[in-house]
């Protein structure tokens, strides 16, 4: 799956003028095991080819494709951003086959400037949030100063931009988001950039976007852009809606805000919304008043109470209250409650770990086997997201095998 912000970045530079095409090639790899990708970039011709690094399992085939491109067109820029490429970008930048890496979570604009500056001869040293190399290979790191204080600036993802894209193109396949969207078409909708907690393991917190992206708060979508997004979503697709974030996280106000202006458009799709702390019947009285159809994603990771308190994780409460919640929206209209328990949290032992099955056990007595209760549970991996605690700091236990981006590779 592409991220979001391909869409925001590709339709901010059309709206200035530059053209610019996304190309999906792990789709029609993923479709097509035949697929000739190196055929494929030597059909295209561009001044800068932008690739996404934005989580770390895509190490190895974001610098493939990189290196590809260069071989093949060795007149034209490779550009990479997204989370990890910000972390990593001095690593990134002395590979001989990367000329720009934009930093930051927020690049539409630096990006403009970028195509700007190669266009006109400008000066590299004026672009925003801009890691790159002199001629003699001289690293040089711009201020990282292009962090917007919210969302509203652009469209994020841009909905309308990928349907002008089919239309455009005459193809489908560079805007699908994943391999069987058609089959199961779900709508994704950003409520900000950044997040307000601090979970351990997480790549996104609020530190790891402190140390990547310098951003101290997070950047919110007003609740009239986020109904705007859903509206656009909702004309080409009735499929289910999920909304990145709690909903709470920007305050209880916007929240009610946006749920208001939500009810007035009777949106028939699933609203898809997530859960970071405890909530009761005030809230899902809110959410079952201005949805049709509703389900909820919440992930505490472990049933043991201590570890979510100890590894600052979500839901630091006592497992009465998440119980609570779970009664409170079931009793609300909640279609679906999916539950998420992670193997490789920070000391987590392995009875810990066992651990989760008498306490599904026991939720599926209390909840008398209500089928819209579903549990799931993961491996943490392939690897600790770069910046979050459990990556930077030893006191969360973990022994690294790999630090830098190429023992990664
Ligand atoms: S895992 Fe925690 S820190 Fe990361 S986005 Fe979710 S709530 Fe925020």
């Amino acid at each position: 799956m592409y991220p979001a912000g391909i869409t925001s970045i590709a339709s901010y530079l059309g709206k200035n003028q530059y053209n610019v095409r996304m190309v999906n090639l792990a789709y029609r790899m993923l479709k097509d095991p035949a697929f000739d990708v190196e055929r494929r970039l030597k059909q295209l011709r561009s001044t800068v080819f932008g690739i996404d690094l934005h989580w770390l399992p895509h190490a190895n085939g974001a610098l493939a494709i990189a290196e590809l491109t260069k071989r093949i067109h060795p007149e034209s820029f490779v550009l990479l951003g997204g989370l990890s490429s910000s972390y990593y970008h001095e690593e990134l930048v002395r590979y001989p086959f990367v000329d720009f890496v934009m930093r930051g979570d927020s690049t539409e604009e630096p990006c403009r400037q970028l195509l700007h500056a190669l266009r006109n001869k400008g000066q590299l040293e004026a672009v925003e949030n801009l890691t790159w190399k002199r001629p003699d290979g001289e690293v040089v790191v711009n201020p990282l100063t292009f962090i917007p204080p919210d969302l509203n600036y652009i469209d994020i993802p841009d909905y309308q931009y990928a349907v002008k894209c089919v239309f455009k193109y005459h193809n489908l396949a560079d805007v699908m988001p994943y391999l069987r969207w058609l089959g199961h078409p779900t709508g994704m909708i950003l409520n900000s950039r950044g997040c307000i907690l601090n979970c351990s393991t997480c790549g996104g917190s609020r530190s790891a976007y402190e140390q990547m992206c310098e951003r101290s708060r997070p950047a919110f979508r007003s609740p009239e852009k986020l109904v705007f997004d859903i509206k656009s979503f909702h004309s080409f697709s009735n499929g289910p809606i999920v909304m990145i974030h709690d909903q709470r996280l920007g305050g209880l106000d916007r929240a009610k805000k946006f749920f208001s202006l939500l009810k007035r458009e009777n949106i028939p799709n699933e609203l898809v919304f997530e859960l970071f702390f405890p909530a009761g019947d005030d809230f899902f009285e809110i959410i079952q008043s201005s949805v049709q159809k509703w389900s909820l994603e919440v992930t505490i990771e472990t049933a043991d109470e201590k570890l979510r308190r100890l590894d600052t994780l979500k839901f630091p409460v006592p497992n009465s209250k998440i119980e609570d919640t779970i009664a409170s929206a079931l009793s609300h209209g909640c279609r679906r409650l999916d539950l998420f328990f992670m193997v490789g949290i920070p000391h987590q032992t392995y009875e810990d770990v066992m651990n989760t099955i008498p306490y599904c056990e026991h939720l599926i007595n209390r909840f008398k086997a209500d089928p819209r209760l579903e549990f799931f549970i993961a491996p943490m991996g392939p690897f600790l997201d770069p910046a979050s605690g459990a990556f930077e700091d030893p006191k969360f236990g973990y022994k690294h095998f790999y630090k830098t981006l190429e023992e990664h590779r």
